[in-house]
């Protein structure tokens, strides 16, 4: 046996007891005539005592020679602390050593293993499983295992079956490149590892599981925005004989449970909002509903004066930002210059404070009288105390651009509080998004998303117009899962494809599986996926997904401790009958 208790454990109720415990040096104190050791595994510290009246010399040499991670075996009794520590769990005891056995050395860390360590992002990730050893990255894998475990017992117990889908596929779109992998047994052809599991789960319904669900790793080749993970993790889910309602209602359970059992948060009904008011009053349809700043349209009471800027604007809008005329001249100027910034990109920004006294000074008084100002204020909600920051411009692009700012003075005035949860259900979101760029219209979530019934008729004349029955799952301003009811039949699915711009032999060569299978009674069907990292690090009250993935990759796409991805020898090549010939970009 290796140990008889963890490093977490000993208590004075020990005290006595001969003990056997195994684990690194966190560090050691050497003050000659005593050395103090702290043994550190997954439970906690146990502090070892070795001293010159009771420890035999070799062993007091051995004690001093110990470094920092070094991996240990020791014997020895418990014994009271002469000082105790109350902050630690162990902090009344001590283990007089009486053997110690060196199980292996260490050479000293590249950064220091406490809560706070020296070390930054790239020196942790490059040894990343020295990083693993500090607690917050050791609590957070076990966070995510415990909010991973509360999903499969509530999806067990609601009769969903965890069965896995193959990671060597043919592309699923899901919007984004494809990861694909040379095959060796079929020269020059690739498979595509899964963007989701999202034909097979619908297949799965075609086979009459009813209700299935897996945590799975899904594989997206896009360019790695802000906390983006080229590979992640989804709770993947799919119901048949199902509506739109019944999806709503099952997965407003699981993350209903997941609050109390993981925050013990209570939260009641969650709001259910349309896309189109999400993107009127959030310009987003991900809104952050822990605080207000709705935005305010003013169109009708901002145009049509001397200011042309308003006047030859798609849109105005503005929105009342709580306590906001405390900002002092230079403060709002440096707003500006951070709605302006290229990321941004707004063309300047106007502004109305709102005095106590209930008059107003706006950065346009020259075109606009307190009666006007007054009637802003009202459609921003306004109170005194508080300042209208006003955008205008192109409807989507002002949108962008006040959301930006609405999250951003929300940050500054610290309305985003980590252990506040607002949940809420975006729906009706429109099948199809036009793609700027090319012209041509995608679709919105993907292309087995089915519109809402009667408007398939709609796609010729108004394809931005028609609604699909899809849904997302917003959390904080993050979009935390996001499903539809899919279409299930074979001319439904023919349609859409044409309208994604699909040829008949390439839907037919890229679905025709999913074709056929709709032909032999595929019954109603719909689901949704989460994204579990974001999910994870929501509800553990941080922003970043790379804090609690175990091995995740750099904005590059780079793993640094395993040095991937790595360029093939030639054997390999040969094997795969391939010749890399890289293109100039
Ligand atoms: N496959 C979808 C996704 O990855 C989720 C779903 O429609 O169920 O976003």
């Amino acid at each position: 046996m290796y140990r008889t208790h963890t490093n977490g454990q000993l208590r004075a109720e020990h005290i006595g007891q001969e003990v056997t415990l195994a684990g690194w040096v966190q560090k050691s104190r050497d003050k000659g005539f005593i050395v103090w050791v702290d043994l550190r595994d997954r439970y906690g510290i146990t502090q070892l005592v070795f001293d010159e009246e009771r420890t035999p010399k070799e062993m007091m040499d051995k004690a001093s020679k110990l470094g920092r991670e070094f991996v240990i075996q020791v014997t020895g009794e418990v014994i009271e602390r002469v000082s105790k520590n109350p902050k630690m769990e162990t902090g009344d005891i001590e283990i007089l050593v009486k053997k110690v056995t060196i199980l292996n050395e260490s050479l000293t860390p590249p950064f220091t293993i406490e809560d706070n360590t020296d070390g930054g992002e790239d020196l942790r990730m490059k040894y990343r499983y020295l990083d693993i050893r500090r607690n917050p990255v050791r609590e957070n894998l076990i966070f995510r295992h415990k909010v991973s475990m509360a999903v499969r017992n509530y999806l067990s117990e609601k009769g969903f079956v965890d069965v896995e889908t193959p990671y060597l596929i043919k592309s699923t779109p899901e919007g984004a490149r494809d990861f694909v992998v040379p095959s060796r047994m079929n020269e020059g052809q690739f498979y595509a590892l899964p963007q989701s599991p999202q034909t097979f789960k619908q297949l799965l319904m075609v086979g009459g599981l009813d209700k299935y669900f897996q945590i799975v790793k899904c594989f997206r080749d896009e360019d790695l925005r802000a906390d983006r993970q080229p590979e992640f993790t989804q709770i993947d889910c799919e119901m048949a004989f199902i509506d739109q309602e019944d999806i709503l209602n099952m997965f407003e359970g699981l993350t209903r449970h997941l609050l109390k059992e993981i925050n013990g948060v209570e939260i009641g009904e969650f709001p259910r909002m349309q896309y189109d008011d999400a993107m009127k009053l959030y310009g987003n349809d991900k809104p952050d509903i822990r605080f207000d700043m709705k935005f305010g349209e003013l169109n009708d009471v901002a145009q049509h004066k001397d200011f042309g800027v308003f006047n030859s604007a798609e849109l105005v809008v503005g929105i009342a930002v709580p306590g906001g005329n405390k900002y002092t001249r230079k403060e709002i100027d440096h707003l500006i210059k951070w709605v302006k910034r290229p990321q941004v990109g707004a063309l300047g920004m106007v502004y109305s404070r709102c005095n106590d006294d209930g008059s107003f000074k706006s950065s346009v008084d020259k075109f606009y009288d307190q009666d006007d100002l007054a009637k802003w204020a009202e459609v921003t909600g306004a109170k005194a105390g508080d300042l209208i920051c006003i955008l205008s411009g192109e409807t989507n692009k002002v949108r962008a651009q006040m959301s930006a700012l609405r999250m951003h003075l929300a940050e500054e005035l610290g309305l985003r509080k980590a252990d506040e949860f607002a949940p809420l259900w975006v729906i009706d979101f429109p099948l199809l998004e036009l793609d700027e760029e090319t012209g041509h219209y995608h679709a919105m979530h993907h292309p087995f998303t089915s519109p809402k019934p009667g408007q398939l008729e709609m796609l010729d004349a108004k394809p931005g117009e028609v609604k699909a029955n899809a849904y997302d799952l917003v959390l904080n301003g993050n979009e935390i899962g996001g499903g539809s009811i899919r279409i299930h039949d074979k001319e439904t699915q023919a349609i859409m494809l044409k309208h994604l711009g699909f040829t008949e032999k390439e839907a037919r060569a890229q679905f025709g599986f999913l074709m056929d299978a709709f032909e032999y009674g595929a019954p109603p069907h719909g689901g949704l996926a989460f994204g579990l990292d974001r999910l994870v690090a929501i509800l553990g009250g941080q922003e970043t997904i790379r804090d609690f993935i175990a091995f995740p990759k750099n904005n590059s796409g780079r793993d640094v401790m395993i040095d991937a991805p790595a360029i093939l020898d030639q054997e390999q090549l040969t094997e795969l009958n391939l010749k890399i010939d890289l293109q100039e970009k």
